[in-house]
């Protein structure tokens, strides 16, 4: 059986432990460097990346995590989680703070608008035989993919879920609205991994 971290430092950490449940995973909390050891994959959640680098600040989890994803631990960053992995940022608003990086996109945090112009939007998903409802919050733009980056769907004419090798990155909240489908195709990446080890 697989065990998936989700990183529980502020947000939206529990939702994703809830789907996790509901698809028969263990999971575990991820909020210091030790929770990271028998991972076989991370997801990073939504909320608010301002928040999740400053209580990061000082201690070695995104060290340790940054090696981990570099020596090939599948990791799903969502919204701020694919703010924490983005190499580029539009704008210095998490000044000096430390994030992880991996994921060769540049990123423009807030584009969509702000809270109340928050929205859900049918994407098509590459493989998906019916559209997915993406609940877009304060949602990162991501404004240009590096050539091996694939974009596995766009909205509005950008791409909005991307997948870089172990390193997946999505916009919007997949852990909102009860679909399993997105958890369940990261999770299909994670066994294909791990029993290819
Ligand atoms: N706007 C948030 C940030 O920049 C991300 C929003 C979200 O995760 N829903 O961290």
């Amino acid at each position: 059986m697989v065990r998936v971290g989700v990183l529980a430092l502020q947000g939206a950490f529990r939702e994703h432990l809830l789907m996790l449940g509901s698809l028969g995973v263990d999971s575990r909390k991820v909020t210091r460097s030790e929770h990271l050891s028998d991972l076989d994959a991370i997801i990073l959640p939504g909320g608010e990346s301002t928040a999740m680098v400053r209580v990061a600040a000082g201690t070695d989890l995104f060290c340790r995590l940054r090696e981990s994803i570099a020596a090939g631990l599948p990791v799903f960053g969502t919204c701020a989680g694919l703010i924490l992995l983005a190499d580029r940022l539009s704008d210095d608003s998490l000044g000096g703070y430390e994030r992880l990086g991996g994921l060769d996109i540049t990123v423009a945090r807030n584009a969509y608008g702000r809270q109340r112009e928050s929205f859900t939007a049918a994407l098509h998903i590459e493989g998906f035989a019916r559209t997915f409802d993406g609940t877009f919050i304060r949602a990162p733009q991501i404004l240009d993919i590096s050539p091996t980056t694939e974009e596995l769907a766009r909205c509005e004419g950008r791409p909005v879920l991307v997948r870089q090798g172990n390193v997946w990155a999505g916009s919007f909240h997949p852990e909102l609205g009860g679909d399993l489908r997105l958890h369940a195709a990261f999770l299909q990446h994670v066994g294909a991994r791990s029993h290819s080890m």
